[in-house]
């Protein structure tokens, strides 16, 4: 069983700050910064791209909730969501997980760096990914 499942059936301890049927929300255990939270599904989905729709908007929710509350309780002047797919991209706990990072100045511990690598064709790119029917 993940250690996430483990936190769930407090198999393993956790600072749980907020519980429904469908997710739970818990301190991350390496702060980044001050009130750093996972929102995880209750049910294992491996990742974002795996998690079912009712579950994914139910928790998408919560998170917007709880992300307004942390802002609001520990005075955060702006916040980073982000989930991670895959150890490629950083993922180390394949448990769906959503994590809240409260920002308080942009010096802070969390370093999020978007660089330019090599130049890419848009008109081509947009010919491929390009989606001509309604996602519902
Ligand atoms: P990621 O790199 O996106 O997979 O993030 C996994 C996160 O889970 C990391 O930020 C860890 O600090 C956190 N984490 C791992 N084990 C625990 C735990 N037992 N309790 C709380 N957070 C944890
Ligand atoms: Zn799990």
């Amino acid at each position: 069983m993940c250690i996430f499942c483990k936190i769930i059936n407090k198999e393993i301890p956790s600072y749980c700050i907020y519980e429904d049927d469908l997710v739970m929300a818990f301190l991350d255990i390496s702060q980044v910064t001050k009130g750093h939270t996972l929102v995880i599904p209750k049910k294992h989905y491996k990742n974002f791209l795996e998690c079912d729709n009712e579950t994914l908007s139910h928790l998408m929710n919560i998170a917007q909730s709880l992300a307004n509350m942390l802002t609001e309780k520990l005075h955060a002047k702006g916040m980073n969501i982000l989930t991670n797919v895959n150890e490629v991209a950083g993922q180390t706990v394949d448990h769906f997980h959503v994590h809240l990072i409260p920002r308080y100045n942009k010096e802070d511990a969390c370093i999020i760096q978007f660089n330019e690598s090599e130049k890419q064709d848009f008109d081509d790119l947009t010919r491929l990914l390009k989606v001509e029917k309604k996602i519902n």
